[in-house]
């Protein structure tokens, strides 16, 4: 299958699974660059409800295993469910957004476990490759210290 198209199941079938209140969209963003995928909360412009769009970096996504999707999917969706989403932006200090990383990372292995624990152990894998910034850094090394005791 596409894995744009697979993203997209994925993500609508999770959102479900985790009672996730509002609708849930799926655009291309080339200028994600060093990013797979960011979350944010807006409203139709038709009817002014909200809803969750979810882009993603149309050249990471297709060379992307179907754990790593899944594992993507899980970590934005953890930062609606935790609450993350609607932060204001000056409250965002590295120290903040370092937790935040820490607790939706958390919150995707969780819920791979449970969901999809075929994919655990990639997961884990996939945690040590992940350098998109010094705070995820900082916040998967913390994890993965945690998970090995
Ligand atoms: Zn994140």
């Amino acid at each position: 299958m596409n894995k744009e198209k697979y993203l997209e199941n994925k993500l609508k079938e999770f959102g479900k699974k985790l009672r996730i209140k509002l609708p849930l969209e799926v655009k291309s963003d080339k200028r994600l660059r060093n990013y797979m995928a960011s979350i944010t909360e807006y409203r139709y412009i038709n009817n002014n409800e909200l809803f969750y769009l979810m882009k993603y970096n149309p050249k990471q996504i297709r060379k992307a295993t179907k754990a790593t999707i899944i594992h993507c999917i899980l970590h934005e969706l953890g930062h609606i469910k935790l609450g993350h989403v609607n932060l204001p932006e000056k409250e965002l200090t590295n120290e903040i957004i370092m937790e935040c990383e820490y607790e939706a990372e958390k919150f995707a292995l969780k819920n791979i476990k449970k969901y999809e624990p075929q994919y655990y152990k990639q997961s884990l894998k996939n945690i040590i490759d992940i350098k998109e910034n010094i705070n995820h850094s900082k916040a998967y090394q913390r994890l993965l210290e945690e998970i090995n005791g």
